[in-house]
C-alpha cells in the first residue's frame, strides 16, 4: 500500500471543453487535492504551441519546480478487452496485456467471459479465474460475468447470473452470433430470459450485435461458391446484419427493461437503430473501437495490414467512420473500448483463406494516443469529451465507484499525456504478447508519459518501472 503523500506539480488539467488548469495534484493511494495554481483558465489554441505554452505557463511557477506542463487525466479505463487467461495463453495473456494497458495509459480493464477456458459462467469457474490471475497483472481489473448458449438450463442459468452479481462482477456478456466453440450464441427466447434475470441485478447485459441468420446464410453461399477473400467475408457481416440484430435487440429490450449494450459498434446504419431506441426511452447504450473509428473496407486491399484488420464485426466504409465520430461527439455512442483480441500472427494470422484468420486486434496499447491524436487534436472532439469517453463515462455506465475520475477520493489513478510530442507506432515495440497491428507505421500525435495506479508508478516512457505483477487487484462492483 501506498500511504506516502506524494505530489505532480505543475500539469494540466481539464477544465470543461478545451479550457485547462494548471494544477498540482496531491495523492497517496487516493487523489486527495487536484489544487489550481491560480484561478486563470487556458484555451487550448493559447498552448497548443510549445514554446507559447511554456511562456504563457512559468509566471505561474516557482523557479525550482519541475516544469512539465503535459495534459493529466484520468487513468484509462478500458471496458472491453479479451485478455485470454487462463485458457488462451497461446494467444494472450495477464502480464503481457497488462504491461500493454500500462503503457498505453490504462489502469483498470473489464476483462470478457468467453475467452477463458472455463469460461466465466458459473461462480465455481470465476473463482478458478481469479486464482488463475493471482501475482500477474501490473493493472486493476474488472469481469463480466457470462452466459453461453451451450446447454442453456433456465434454472442454472437463473442461479448462476444471481451468484455471478454477488461475487461482483460488473455486468454479464452474450453473443447474437459466436464463433467459439467454447462459448455458444443466445436464441431470442434464451436472451430474453437471460435480460429478465440480469434485470433484477442492476447491472448490464452487454452483446456482441450481428443477425446470425443473415451472416450464416451468406456465409454458406459464399464457402460453396469458394470465395475465400476479404470481400465475402465482409459481404457476409454487413452493417444490415448489425441493424437487424440490433432490431431485433430493441424488440427484447421493449419487453424487458434491462439495461442493454451493445458492443463494438460497427456502422452508420446500426447507430440509426441505436438513435430509434434511445428517442423510444430505452436503456441501451453502445461503444465503438479505434478500427471502425479509422479504417474502411478499402483497407483490406492493402495486403501488409489486411489479416491484421480482420474482426467480427468487420470495418466498414468512410460514411460510417463520420457517423460514429458524429455518434460520440452527439452522446449517442458512450465510449472508446478496444476489444483488446491478440494472437500468434505467425500462426493465426497468416492464411490465404480469410475465414481462417482469427478474428483480433490488440489494441489496448494504442486506444489513448489514438484518442487524443485523431479525436481531441484533428477537432472532432473536445477535450473534456475525449477523456469522458476513455474513463468517466465508463466508471459511471459501470458503477466503478473508485475510479475514472481525477477527483479527491478516488484512486489516484491517472496519467500524463504529451500532446507536443509525435510517435509511429510500431508492432515491435508493441507490449503485448502478439505483435501486431493494422495502426503499423500510422502517426499519433499524442504520447502516452507516465502512467499511475493507487499512486503508485507502473509505466514510464523514459524510465524502466520494476514490474509488479502482483500490484494489479481484482475490482468488484456492488
Ligand atoms: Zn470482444
Amino acid at each position: 500500500m501506498n500511504n506516502t503523500q506524494d505530489i505532480i506539480q505543475n500539469v494540466l488539467v481539464s477544465a470543461g471543453g478545451n479550457t485547462l488548469q494548471l494544477c498540482d495534484i496531491v495523492f497517496a493511494s487516493k487523489i486527495m487535492e487536484v489544487k489550481p495554481k491560480s484561478e486563470r483558465y487556458f484555451d487550448w489554441d493559447d498552448l497548443k504551441e510549445k514554446e507559447k505554452r511554456d511562456n504563457l505557463l512559468k509566471e505561474f511557477v516557482h523557479l525550482d519546480e519541475p516544469q512539465i506542463f503535459l495534459l493529466a487525466i484520468p487513468g484509462g479505463i478500458d471496458s472491453h478487452v479479451h485478455f485470454d487467461t487462463p485458457g488462451f495463453e497461446f494467444r494472450e495473456d495477464f502480464e503481457h496485456a497488462s504491461k500493454a494497458a500500462a503503457a498505453g495509459g490504462v489502469t483498470t480493464v473489464i476483462d470478457m467471459p468467453c475467452t477463458s477456458i472455463p469460461p466465466v459462467t458459473t461462480t465455481e469457474n470465476f473463482t478458478h479465474k481469479i486464482s488463475a490471475l493471482k501475482g500477474r497483472s501490473l493493472i486493476d481489473y474488472c469481469f463480466y460475468g457470462g452466459i453461453s448458449g451451450k446447454n442453456f438450463n433456465e434454472d442454472e442459468v437463473h442461479k448462476n447470473i444471481s451468484e455471478l452479481s454477488e461475487a461482483g462482477v460488473a455486468a454479464f456478456k452474450v453473443y447474437m452470433i459466436s464463433g467459439m466453440d467454447t462459448y455458444g450464441d443466445l436464441s431470442e427466447r434464451q436472451m430474453e430470459f437471460a435480460a429478465r434475470v440480469i434485470e433484477k441485478t442492476g447491472k448490464p447485459m452487454a452483446v456482441h450485435a450481428e443477425d446470425k441468420e443473415l451472416v450464416q446464410t451468406r456465409e454458406m453461399k459464399f464457402k460453396n461458391a469458394n470465395r475465400n477473400d476479404w470481400k465475402a467475408y465482409c459481404d457476409s457481416r454487413d452493417a444490415r446484419a448489425e441493424a437487424v440484430a440490433i432490431d431485433k435487440l430493441i424488440s427484447t429490450v421493449r419487453k424487458v427493461n434491462c439495461k442493454t449494450h451493445v458492443v463494438h459498434l460497427s456502422s452508420q446504419m446500426g447507430l440509426e437503430q441505436i438513435k430509434k431506441a434511445k428517442s423510444s426511452r430505452l436503456h441501451i447504450t453502445t461503444e465503438t473501437c479505434p478500427h471502425y473509428l479509422y479504417f474502411t473496407q478499402k483497407d483490406f486491399e492493402n495486403e501488409r495490414i489486411r489479416n491484421f484488420l480482420k474482426t467480427a464485426p468487420p470495418v466498414k466504409c468512410d460514411k460510417d467512420v463520420e457517423s460514429l465520430w458524429q455518434g460520440l461527439n452527439e452522446g449517442l455512442i458512450s465510449f472508446v473500448v478496444t476489444d483488446h483480441a491478440g494472437c500468434n500472427p505467425e500462426e493465426e494470422k497468416s492464411s490465404d483463406n480469410f475465414w481462417e484468420v482469427y478474428g483480433g486486434i490488440p489494441g489496448v496499447e494504442h486506444r489513448l494516443p489514438f484518442m487524443f491524436s485523431e479525436g481531441f487534436l484533428k477537432g472532432r472532439l473536445t477535450l473534456q469529451k475525449t477523456i469522458e469517453l476513455l474513463s468517466e463515462n465508463i466508471a459511471d455506465y459501470y458503477n466503478i465507484d473508485k475510479k475514472g475520475f481525477l477527483k479527491p477520493g478516488r484512486d489516484a489513478d491517472f496519467c500524463l499525456i504529451d500532446l507536443w510530442n509525435s510517435q509511429i507506432v510500431k508492432s515491435s515495440e508493441m507490449q503485448s504478447k502478439g505483435k501486431y497491428t493494422p495502426f503499423e507505421n500510422v502517426t499519433f500525435n499524442a504520447v502516452v508519459y507516465q502512467t499511475y495506479l493507487r499512486g503508485r508508478k507502473i509505466y514510464d516512457m523514459n524510465n524502466p518501472v520494476t514490474d509488479n505483477y502482483n500490484y494489479g487487484k481484482f475490482i468488484t462492483v456492488k
